[in-house]
């Protein structure tokens, strides 16, 4: 049994899991982000060590999924513009220090893209690209079910790819990276551009929510809306095939809820800009694991360590 921690911006969801990535017990609390991370720390450990008495088992490993940028193997935060105030923490070497277990880290995109290639929608695929659309656009690539990280952690930030020169400003400090033209924010803005504040709510701002339960709902304009966004979702898929020629393309997040919904449109715009032979080789599906993702792919990092020979540790 390994315990996996999804640390996001605003919670933390803590698990003990087992080898087949089942969760036998977990728990959410919250990030606090502005206590800064040694007092998130704390929490944690403190979350593990009550899910272990209650196991009556001690976990043999940790694994955390955390925002990035983060520096690996050390996992230490780097300019984290999610978590300001926890640039430099080490955050591996403390929670192993508070807990006395090895500590696994990667990013959460890179966690999820793991738990969705050997347990959900990505599993039998020699490569898969998991893309994840919410408030940003995250990337992971999975090659014979292992993780390919980068030199440093910080491989396949599909994100973070340039779509358009004087595009908006990006919160990694570029302009018109992907995430910053097509991620859900983006989505909100385009809707209140092309409709205005949205029905009852005089000067306000479209979500990207309240914009696909619209389109959802059948509301024409929101289709289109819809439909325009789900093209410039299209073209950084199109730039994913090309640049790994996966067989399959995984897409989670919360914009992805709508999977269905924005789909057809996603999918023939990628189709118009990428490579035939990279197309001939690729399906599209939603993310199988929802929400638990996060949380199993970190413990399948911890997993991961515990397999690894321990002079790679
Ligand atoms: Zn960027």
């Amino acid at each position: 049994m390994v315990a996996g921690i999804d640390l996001g911006g605003t919670k933390i969801a803590a698990g003990l899991v087992d080898r087949q990535g089942r969760v036998l017990a977990s728990r959410t609390l919250p990030t606090d982000a502005p206590s800064g991370p040694a007092a998130a720390m704390d929490r944690i450990a403190a979350a593990v060590r009550e899910l272990a008495e209650e196991a009556g088992r001690r976990p043999q490993a940790v694994g955390v999924g955390a925002p990035g940028p983060l520096l690996l193997p050390e996992g230490r935060f780097v300019g984290t513009p999610n978590l300001p105030g926890w640039n430099g923490f080490a955050l591996r070497d403390q929670l192993a220090g508070r807990l006395g277990l090895p500590v696994a880290v990667n990013n959460d995109a890179n966690a999820a893209a793991l738990a969705e290639a050997r347990l959900g929608a990505g599993r039998g695929a020699e490569v898969m690209v998991y893309v994840t659309v919410g408030t940003g656009i995250g990337g992971g690539l999975v090659i014979g079910g292992r993780l390919f990280s980068g030199v440093n952690g910080n491989g396949v930030e599909i994100g973070h790819t340039t779509v358009d020169p004087d595009g908006p400003a990006c919160g990694c400090g570029n302009r018109g990276c992907w995430e910053a033209v097509a991620a859900g924010p983006a989505l909100g803005r385009l809707a209140t551009e092309r409709l205005g504040p949205p029905p009852g709510r005089p000067g306000g701002r479209w979500t990207a929510r309240e914009l696909l339960d619209a389109a959802a709902a059948g509301d024409e304009r929101a289709r289109a809306v819809a439909e325009e966004y789900a093209r410039l979702l299209g073209i950084g898929l199109a730039s994913a095939v090309n640049l790994f020629n996966p067989d399959r393309l995984v897409l989670g997040g919360g914009v992805m809820a709508r999977y269905s919904l924005l789909a057809p449109a996603m999918e023939a715009e990628m189709r118009r800009r990428a490579l035939p032979a990279n197309l001939a080789a690729v399906r599209l599906v939603p993310a199988a694991l929802g929400q638990d993702a996060g949380l199993v792919g970190a413990a399948l990092l911890a997993w991961d360590l515990l397999d690894e020979p321990a002079s790679r540790r």
